[in-house]
C-alpha cells in the first residue's frame, strides 16, 4: 500500500483527485482526520505541524524558584504530538504501508512537518521506503510528477527549520518571562520578547522617534504659468528649491516679461517591464490593492491550496527554464483576461524579465490556472489573483517607451523649465494598471518664441519628516536586514500588533511597545539590533547547506543569550523600574480637576476606577465599569474641556466600549441624581462641578462650613442643601435596595431587564420595598409583571417588611429567625400563635416566646395568645414523650394548644384534625394510646 503524507486536508483532497484519474475516490472522515483511498494508495493530510515542541515538565512554573527565566536556556525540549486523532491514523497506515511519500510543502517548514512526519512513520514501521515529493504548484501535471520523481527528504533543510523553532521557543520564552517578571507585570500584561520581534520592533521605534525630532525646515517653490496661444502651462523655476526667502523673494521679483524659449530638448526613454513576484513584491502589490500583509499571505496560500497560483513563498524572481510561459498564457483562453493573455502572445518578448534573485527552489510566483470571478470567491482574494495573472503577463510583455520634451525659457533673466512625456509604446502598460503613467502632453515649441506671463506663484513649503512604515515596506526593510524568513516576516508583524506594541497603518509604537524597546535598548541592546539575529539566520542557513550542524548553532545561540542575561540580571530592579516608569505613562490620564496631580487609571481586582496620584491628600477618583467589561485603557483623543485623555474598556472579541472623557462621564452619571434635588438647574450643576462637587454623595458628607466656602453661599442655604443631598441619598440607596430585590424574585425576560421594571415602578412612586409590599396588582402587572409574578414579589416583600417590623419592635435576630422558619414573620400571626406550639416548633423557651409576643403585642395593639408557663409546658410535654410521636407532628398539636397527655385525652377529634390537618384516625390512635398510656 502507497501512503501519501500531504501538509493540509485540502492539498490532499486535490492530490488524490489528480492521482487517482478514473478510479473512485472514497473518502472517510472521522473528525479533523480524513482519508482518500484509491486503488492501493492512501491520500492524508496532516494539520502543519502535529507536534509541538515545549519545556520538560517544571519550567512552566513563571514564579519558580528553582527555575528561574535563566535556567530556560539550558533546559531540555521535548516534542508533543497536537494532533492525536491525525497522529493515529498516520501510524495505523504507516504500519501497513510498503511506501510512504512525504509531500508537504516544498520550503523549510515543510522539510521540517515531513521529518516529524517520517519519525512518526519510522516509530511503527522500520523498513517501509520513505521518500518526498517536491512540487511548486498543485496542478496536475506538477504533483504526477513530484510523485513520480520522488526524493529523499532533505533533513539539513528540516533541521534548520527545527533549530529556528528551538531558539525561537528558548529566547521568546526566557527573556519574555525575565522581563515580565522584571516589571511586576501580572499573567494578562506579560511582556514579549522575540529574537526577530523586538528588532522589527526597534524599527518602528526608532523611525517615530526620527519623527520627533525632525524639525521641519522652510522652502520655497516658484513657478509661473505662461500662455501659448490659448493654452496655459505651469513652468516650474530651473533652481528648484529656495532654502533663502531673499533669494526667492528676489527671483521671483525678477520673473516678469519677456518670455522666451531658449531651449528645446526631444528624447526617449524606456521604462522597463516589472520583474518577477517574490513573497515580498507580492506583499508590497498587495499593500498597494489594500490588503495587510498577514490577510495577502493567507490569499496567497489559500490560492496556491486550491492551484490557481504557484507556491507563495518564494524568494526567487526568475522563471525556471523548464516553465513554459507560452502554454500558461494560452490557458487564459475562453476566461476574463483572454483579450489581455492575447495580446501578450502576440507581442511577447524575446525573453522574460528577470529579478535580482535565483534560487532552485520555487518559481516566482505565478498563476498555475485559469479562475472565474465566481471560482475564486470573494472580491478581495479575487483583487490579488488578478494583480498576480497581471504581473505575470507584464513580465512577459515588452518594455514601454516613452517620447519625452524638456522646454526651457528665460522670464527676463529667470530660468524656468517645463518637461512633457508621451507613451509611445504602451508595452506592458496595457496590460498591467497598477502603476500610474501620467501623459503630459506638450505642444510643440521652437527656440526664440514668445510666450504671454500670464501668472506667477511663490509658494512657502516645509520638508516633511520620514514617513512611517506600512506594512509592506516594514518587511522589505527586514528583508533587507535579514530579518526572519518570507514565511515569517508578516507573521511577526502580526504578532507585534496582537502584543499592542504598534497600531494604525501606517504603523507607530503604543506606549507599550515603546516602553520595552527603551528599556532594552538601554540594558541589553543586542536584543533590539538586527546584528545577533540575522548572524543566526545566516546559520541556520549553513545547516540547510550542511556546513554546519545543529548543535554547534544551538550552542552558539546559548552563548549569545547568556551574555544577554548577565547584563539583563545585572539591571534586574533597574529595568523593572525603567518599565514601570515608561509605561505609566499609558496609565495617565491627565491633571486632577482638583489639585493638578496626575490622574491615574487604577485596578484592584476586578475594579478599576480613575484616581488621584495625589492620594491620600486628594481624594478625587471617579468609578469605572468593573474589568469585566473590558480593560480600561487610555486613548489618544483629550477632552478640550478637561484636558484628560478619553478612556474605552478593551475587550476580547467585542467591540471596544468608549467611555469618552472620564470626567465627561462621570458628571453626566452623576447628573440626575443633583436633578433630583428640589430646584436644581443645569446652571446649578455646573455651579457645583466647577467647585469639583461632581456627585450627590460628596455633597451630602459635607461640612456645611466646607460648603458655604465653596459656594460662597449663606449657613441657611448650604445646611438646607446638605439635608437635600442626604435626603435624595436615601432614596437612591432605597431604590438600589429594590432594583436588588426585584433582581432576586423576578426571572429576567428578553426585554424586561431588571432595570425596566424598577424604572416602572419608580415612576408609579413606588421607591422601596416597603411601597412595593402594599403596591397595587395593577401598579404592577402595568409595570410588566405576570400576575403570579406579582403575587410572588408583593408577599416576598411583605416578608421582608414584616421582619423588618418586627426586627424593630425588639425581637433579637436570631430568635425572629427561628419564628421567620416556624412561619410566623408577620407580627399579627406570630403574638396569635400558641406558644407551646412556637416553643416546639422552634426549639425556644416558652418564657422567652411568651415574653416575645407581649412585646409585640402592645406594638400592633392585641392581645396575645394565652401565656404558658414553663412548668406547665415542660411537665405536659414529657407526658406525651411516651407516645413517640414525631417533632413536627408534636409541633402542629402544641399549635392546636395540645401539648399534654390530659390535654390530648381531652380534645375533640374533628376539631383538632382541622386545626393541624392531621388525619382523624391517626389522633383517633393518638388518643387511645394517651388513655392507656395516662390512666382514666
Ligand atoms: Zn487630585
Ligand atoms: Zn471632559
Amino acid at each position: 500500500m502507497h501512503l501519501i503524507i500531504a501538509e493540509k486536508n485540502i492539498v490532499a483532497e486535490r492530490i488524490a483527485a489528480f492521482l487517482a484519474g478514473k478510479q473512485k475516490v472514497q473518502t472517510k472522515r472521522d473528525g479533523v482526520a480524513t482519508e482518500y483511498t484509491f486503488g492501493d494508495t492512501i491520500v492524508m493530510g496532516l494539520r502543519g505541524h502535529v507536534v509541538e515542541l515545549d519545556f520538560t515538565k517544571g519550567y512552566s512554573n513563571w514564579r519558580s524558584e528553582e527555575h528561574p527565566p535563566r535556567s530556560l536556556i539550558h533546559a531540555d525540549i521535548e516534542k508533543h504530538p497536537t494532533e492525536k486523532k491525525i497522529v493515529a491514523l498516520m501510524q495505523k497506515h504507516a504500519r501497513k504501508a510498503d511506501r510512504v511519500t512525504i509531500a508537504t510543502d516544498f520550503d523549510t517548514e515543510g522539510e521540517l512537518i515531513g521529518m516529524e512526519a517520517f519519525e512518526l512513520v519510522r516509530a511503527v514501521n522500520k523498513n517501509v521506503s520513505v521518500d518526498r515529493a517536491r512540487f511548486s504548484a498543485i496542478t496536475k501535471d506538477e504533483i504526477t510528477k513530484a510523485i513520480d520523481e520522488a526524493q529523499s527528504i532533505d533533513f539539513n533543510l528540516a533541521k534548520a527549520g527545527e533549530t529556528r523553532q528551538v531558539i525561537d521557543l528558548v529566547w521568546g520564552a526566557s527573556l519574555t518571562r525575565f522581563l515580565s517578571i522584571a516589571a511586576h507585570r501580572g499573567s494578562d500584561s506579560i511582556l514579549s520578547v522575540g529574537r526577530v520581534q523586538s528588532p522589527t520592533l526597534a524599527m518602528i521605534v526608532d523611525r517615530e522617534k526620527e519623527i520627533e525630532a525632525f524639525v521641519p525646515e522652510k522652502y520655497w517653490m516658484l513657478s509661473l504659468a505662461a500662455k501659448k496661444g490659448k493654452e496655459e502651462l505651469s513652468f516650474r523655476h530651473a533652481h528648484g528649491r529656495f532654502t533663502i526667502k531673499s533669494e526667492a523673494d528676489a527671483a521671483f521679483a525678477g520673473t516678469k516679461d519677456p518670455l522666451t524659449v531658449t531651449e528645446v530638448i526631444t528624447g526617449k526613454k524606456t521604462d522597463k517591464a516589472p520583474t518577477p513576484l517574490d513573497t515580498t513584491a507580492l506583499i508590497v502589490g498587495a499593500g498597494r490593492l489594500g490588503l495587510s500583509a498577514a490577510s495577502a499571505m493567507n490569499r496567497a496560500e489559500d490560492l496556491y491550496m486550491r492551484g490557481f497560483i504557484s507556491y507563495p513563498r518564494t524568494d526567487n524572481t526568475v522563471y525556471p527554464k523548464s516553465l513554459n510561459l507560452r502554454q500558461h498564457l494560452k490557458m487564459f483562453a475562453g476566461g476574463e483576461f483572454e483579450r489581455d493573455a492575447n495580446m501578450v502572445l502576440a507581442n511577447m518578448r524575446g525573453s522574460p524579465t528577470r529579478g535580482k534573485k535565483e534560487t532552485t527552489d520555487h518559481p516566482p510566483v505565478y498563476p498555475t490556472s485559469k479562475g472565474t470571478r465566481q471560482e475564486i470567491g470573494d472580491d478581495a482574494t479575487w483583487k490579488l489573483y488578478e494583480f498576480i495573472v497581471r504581473r505575470f503577463f507584464a513580465t512577459l510583455s515588452p518594455d514601454a517607451e516613452w517620447k519625452t520634451l524638456k522646454v526651457n525659457m528665460t522670464a527676463a533673466a529667470e530660468p524656468y523649465t517645463i518637461t512633457g512625456g508621451r507613451l509611445t509604446v504602451p508595452g506592458w502598460r496595457a496590460v498591467y494598471p497598477y502603476s500610474k503613467a501620467e501623459e503630459t502632453v506638450l505642444p510643440e515649441f521652437t527656440v526664440g518664441e514668445k510666450l504671454t506671463l500670464a501668472d506667477k506663484l511663490c509658494e512657502e513649503k516645509e520638508t516633511q519628516p520620514p514617513a512611517r512604515y506600512s506594512q509592506s515596506r516594514l518587511i522589505q526593510r527586514m528583508e533587507e536586514l535579514g530579518l526572519g524568513t518570507k514565511s515569517t516576516r508578516h507573521e511577526v508583524i502580526s504578532k507585534l500588533i496582537g502584543r499592542k506594541y504598534i497600531e494604525g497603518n501606517p504603523m507607530k509604537p503604543t506606549i507599550v511597545g515603546r516602553a520595552v524597546t527603551e528599556s532594552l535598548e538601554q540594558f541589553a541592546g543586542t536584543i533590539t539590533a538586527p546584528t545577533m539575529t540575522n548572524t543566526l539566520e545566516e546559520h541556520m542557513e549553513e545547516i540547510a547547506a550542511g556546513t554546519k550542524t545543529m548543535n554547534a548553532v544551538l550552542t552558539e545561540s546559548k552563548t549569545m543569550l547568556s551574555s544577554i542575561f548577565d547584563d539583563l540580571e545585572a539591571n534586574k530592579e533597574a529595568i523593572g523600574q525603567d518599565l514601570m516608569d515608561r509605561t505609566i505613562e499609558g496609565q495617565t490620564v491627565g491633571p486632577c480637576p482638583v489639585c493638578g496631580k496626575p490622574l491615574r487609571i487604577r485596578r484592584a481586582g476586578s475594579s478599576q476606577f480613575i484616581g488621584c496620584s495625589g492620594y491620600p491628600d486628594c481624594t478625587f477618583n471617579t468609578s469605572l465599569p468593573p474589568a469585566t467589561w473590558g480593560n480600561a485603557v487610555r486613548m489618544d483623543e483629550v477632552c478640550p474641556i478637561h484636558q484628560l485623555n478619553h478612556v474605552q474598556l478593551l475587550r476580547k472579541g467585542a467591540p471596544a466600549w468608549k467611555i469618552g472623557c472620564p470626567l465627561c462621564s462621570h458628571i453626566q452619571t452623576n447628573a440626575e441624581a443633583f436633578r433630583m434635588l428640589p430646584g436644581m438647574t443645569d446652571a446649578g450643576i455646573e455651579k457645583l462641578n466647577k467647585v469639583h462637587i461632581y456627585a450627590i454623595s460628596e455633597l451630602a458628607g459635607m461640612s456645611s462650613d466646607e460648603l458655604m466656602r465653596r459656594l460662597s453661599i449663606a449657613r441657611p442655604e448650604a445646611e438646607q442643601m446638605i439635608a437635600d443631598a442626604e435626603n435624595v441619598l436615601a432614596l437612591l440607596r432605597k431604590r438600589t435596595e429594590l432594583k436588588k430585590f426585584i433582581s432576586a424574585h423576578v426571572a429576567p425576560r428578553r426585554g424586561r431587564g431588571h432595570s425596566k421594571v424598577s424604572n416602572a415602578f419608580f415612576s408609579k412612586g413606588i421607591v422601596d420595598v416597603a411601597g412595593l409590599s402594599k403596591a397595587k396588582m395593577s401598579d404592577m402587572t402595568s409595570s410588566g409583571l405576570s400576575e403570579a409574578e406579582a403575587e410572588t414579589l408583593l408577599s416576598e416583600a411583605r416578608k421582608v417588611v414584616n421582619i423588618a417590623k418586627m426586627k424593630e419592635y425588639g425581637v433579637p435576630t436570631v430568635t425572629l429567625k427561628k419564628y421567620v422558619a416556624a412561619g410566623c414573620e408577620d407580627p399579627a400571626v406570630f403574638v396569635a400563635a400558641n406558644p407551646a406550639g412556637l416553643a416546639l416548633a422552634t426549639g425556644a423557651s416558652v418564657t422567652t416566646i411568651c415574653k416575645h409576643q407581649k412585646i409585640v403585642a402592645e406594638k400592633i395593639g392585641v392581645t396575645p395568645a394565652e401565656a404558658v408557663s414553663k412548668a406547665s409546658f415542660d411537665e405536659g410535654v414529657a407526658t406525651l414523650t411516651p407516645l413517640g410521636i414525631e417533632p413536627e407532628m408534636l409541633a402542629s398539636l402544641g399549635f392546636a394548644g395540645v401539648y399534654s397527655c390530659d390535654l390530648l385525652k381531652k380534645a375533640n377529634i374533628e376539631k383538632l384534625a382541622r386545626q393541624t390537618g392531621i388525619d382523624k384516625e391517626i389522633l383517633s390512635d393518638l388518643k387511645s394510646k394517651a388513655k392507656m398510656v395516662c390512666g382514666k
